[in-house]
């Protein structure tokens, strides 16, 4: 029998937008059909970040910033795991802003779910890069994750979702592991997770978000037309959500890291760096040194 780890009590407080994912993680792990010991989830840091102390799945807490890095090594080392990373909005578009653009770029299969509270809720409740101009003092710009996915013209999948409307997340997610399963690429998903503490816009958010995947026409294979129609959804106030990007069946499958340069590196990562199976080469190495 293969073990993992038994989640923990959650620590979030009671109405948080982050119960929505952890549910929809879950029912998604089971409706992929992923056995739970094939399952990583690398954690950012911020109150979302734990979520992988909740689940029965394996999984690491990242340094700040630095998940998808981790999340991108896991995978590289044993391709055959299922290899979720999930933090913040603060944690991924503020110090990790760097791997997140590159992440598409790169474009290994893993799936990436920030959830979006427009604030640091952990720290109780400052300004975060998502936050809108006059929150908590803030008079910068928020910015948008989605336009800026879908800028990057890479073959990645691409979708924003909300936490109260668990149900079509789950069918998000399901998606979304099943690209990672096939290794078609990268899987980014921005989930709209209300921090009911410092910053609950449940109300606000469920009667603005428009799911455009269901109007009349839509192409999310049209990454042009879909840039397109979330800016006027925006410029009329509302949120647009939905499956935002999914390439085409001829596009590549996933980037030059992964199908390229997979093999020379899974050598090293497997390879057994222990002290013991080391020690005779480091003996010799001080030999020659001395
Ligand atoms: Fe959720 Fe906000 Fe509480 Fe953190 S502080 S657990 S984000 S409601």
């Amino acid at each position: 029998m293969v073990e993992t780890v038994k989640p923990t009590p959650s620590t979030w407080c009671p109405g948080c937008g982050d119960f929505g994912v952890l549910a929809a993680l879950k029912k998604a792990g089971a409706e992929a059909g992923i056995p739970s010991y094939q399952q990583v989830l690398v954690g950012g840091i911020g109150c979302s970040g734990g979520i992988h102390n909740f689940l029965e799945i394996n999984g690491i807490h990242a340094l700040h910033g630095r998940l998808l890095a981790q999340a991108v090594g896991v995978k590289l080392s044993n391709p055959a795991l299922t290899v979720v990373a999930a933090g913040g909005d603060g944690d991924g578009y503020a110090i990790g802003m760097g791997h997140f653009i590159h992440a598409f770029k790169k474009n290994v299969s893993i799936l990436y779910i920030v959830m979006n509270n427009e604030t640091y809720g952990l720290t109780k409740g400052q300004a975060s890069p998502t936050s809108r101009v006059g929150f908590e003092g803030n008079v910068e710009q928020p910015f948008d994750a989605i336009l800026t996915a879908l800028s990057i013209p890479a073959p990645n999948f691409i979708a924003r979702t909300f936490s109260g409307d668990p149900r079509t997340m789950t069918q998000v997610l399901v998606e979304a592991l099943k690209f990672n399963r096939a290794n078609r690429g990268f899987a980014f998903v921005e989930d709209l997770s209300p921090c009911v503490t410092y910053n609950d816009t449940f109300k606000e958010w469920r009667e603005k978000i428009v799911d455009i995947s269901k109007l009349p026409g839509y192409d999310a294979t049209d990454r042009k037309a879909v840039f397109r129609l979330c800016l006027e959804t925006m410029d009329s106030g509302k949120i647009p959500v939905g499956v935002m990007h999914r390439p085409r069946d001829d596009e590549p499958k996933a980037g030059a890291l992964e199908l390229k340069l997979l093999p020379d590196l899974v050598g090293p990562a497997a390879a057994d760096i222990g002290l013991a199976t080391n020690i005779p080469d480091y003996a010799r190495l001080l030999k020659a040194l001395s």
